[in-house]
């Protein structure tokens, strides 16, 4: 039983011309018709180059942008029909880690505040008196000095602030993790080190991950799965081994 369900997704934008008279001339077809199932525990990466849809597929998996057509089903429910409580509660279990922890980090936020942001929303999960506690032992997860807290990002290099992102996304223990590219805008030398780490907590939280990246390389050895994407589909799905002796 897939815990993710994705049958059909298709996302629309307008193609418009004008910067104050906003005028349509057409339709980008971001994402046309993508398919695929993720299990509990699984990663599934998905590769593509550049402009073919991934930012778009991610975005939607996590209700930041509204697909134009098709069903996203977690544990059986279609999370795009859902609205108010259901779909906080869903959102709760599926979670971004974002490309680039140079700008998704809030500069004038300590790193504290910026993982503990997710308990304002969803104070259920850890009371007021906790959050402390809660940041510093996410802190020491993702391999950062607990003392850190009162810090702010410009104080931290690239790999350490995409770890500061990552422990936002853990905050909520969510289910589900969705990482767009999360290695992407860090030097290569750390690139190893972040992807080691996303796969270690994987182990020690039982997360599934979707997991996409421009280059099969940085995918391919944590991934169970991979999915090809071109021009908004997904044009092959398979194992590492299957993706290889299909090219
Ligand atoms: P990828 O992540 O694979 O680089 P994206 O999902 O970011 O691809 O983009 C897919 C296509 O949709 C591209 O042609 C891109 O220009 C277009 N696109 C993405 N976001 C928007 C948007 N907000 N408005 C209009 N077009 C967009
Ligand atoms: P809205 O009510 O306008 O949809 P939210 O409060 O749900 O806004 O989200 C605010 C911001 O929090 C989003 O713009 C996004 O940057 C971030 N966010 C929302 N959902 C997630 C998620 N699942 N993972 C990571 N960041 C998220």
């Amino acid at each position: 039983e897939p815990i993710l369900e994705v049958r059909d997704l298709v996302k629309h934008y307008p193609l418009t011309q004008g910067i104050v008279i906003k005028k349509q001339i057409g339709t980008v077809k971001a994402v046309d018709g993508v398919s695929f199932d993720l299990a509990a525990g699984e990663t599934l990466g998905i590769v593509g180059e550049s402009g073919c849809g991934k930012s778009t597929v991610a975005k939607m998996l996590v209700h930041l942008e509204q697909p134009t057509a098709g069903a996203i089903k977690y544990k059986g429910e279609d999370i795009t029909r859902l609205s108010g409580r259901a779909l906080k509660a869903v959102r709760r279990n599926i979670q971004m880690v974002f490309q680039d922890p140079y700008t998704s980090l809030n500069p004038r936020m300590t790193v504290g505040d910026i993982i503990g942001e997710p308990y304002e929303i969803h104070p259920e999960v850890a009371p007021k008196g906790e959050r402390r506690r809660k940041v510093q032992d996410l802190l020491d997860v993702v391999g950062l000095n607990p003392e850190y807290i009162n810090r702010y990002p410009h104080q931290f290099s690239g790999g350490q602030r995409q770890r500061i992102g990552i422990a936002r996304g853990l905050a909520l223990n969510p289910e589900i993790i969705v990482a767009d590219e999360p290695v992407s805008a860090l030097d290569v030398s750390v690139q190893a080190q972040v992807v080691n780490l996303l796969d270690r907590l994987q182990a020690e939280f039982g997360l599934a991950y979707v997991f996409i990246a421009h280059d099969l390389s940085i995918v391919r050895h944590i991934s169970d799965r991979v999915g090809v994407m071109y021009l908004g589909r997904i044009v092959e799905i398979g194992s590492d081994e299957q993706i290889y002796e299909h090219p």
